[in-house]
């Protein structure tokens, strides 16, 4: 994720808070569309709060259970999903070659090529991938979109809350 895991576990943990003080918040809202699944604790590791999709891989029932017991369920990591941060771009070339195709009228350009990149201590890395694995891998870049997306509206929502209670 762009801004960070720590930004998002804060997120989660302000959103925890506001959860447990208002049951039926905007913020559980938020976190039932996440797309994979959320579980929030309690400060004794109690389950105080799953989303949508945790409560399809586990069923009901989980309310104050402690978090080791359920944790130990092989199917909660099966169902963990995941999400690659940076940005997947497609790409035609012209290359440095006297006279290539990619040059001509109408040009042929070389590709499609499909580039990964992200930011890795402040520096730009960028990895090129083949067709089939960007097909593959594109979900992965979705959900890290679909996250950046809930953050947001999280933090927006925090921001309100904030507003409201410090005037
Ligand atoms: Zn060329």
């Amino acid at each position: 994720m762009v801004d960070g895991d720590e930004a998002f576990a804060e997120t989660l943990a302000g959103a925890a808070a506001d959860a447990a003080v208002y049951p039926s918040s905007k913020t559980r809202l938020l976190l039932e569309q996440l797309p994979m699944p959320v579980m929030l604790l309690d400060d004794h590791e109690r389950v105080l709060f799953v989303n949508h999709s945790m409560r399809n891989v586990l069923g009901p029932g989980l309310d104050r259970k402690r978090a080791s017991s359920v944790l130990r369920n092989p199917d909660v990591l099966a169902a963990i999903d995941f999400a690659l941060p940076g940005s997947l771009g497609r790409r035609d070339n012209v290359c440095g070659k006297p006279g290539c195709r990619c040059k001509a009228d109408p040009p042929q350009l070389h590709g499609p090529y499909y580039l990964w990149t992200r930011k890795v201590d402040g520096k730009t890395v960028t990895k090129m991938l083949t067709e089939e694995q960007a097909r593959r891998y594109q979900p992965w870049f979705d959900n890290a979109a679909d996250l950046r997306r809930i953050v947001r509206e999280l933090q927006n929502l925090s921001v309100s809350v904030f507003d409201q209670r410090e005037p």
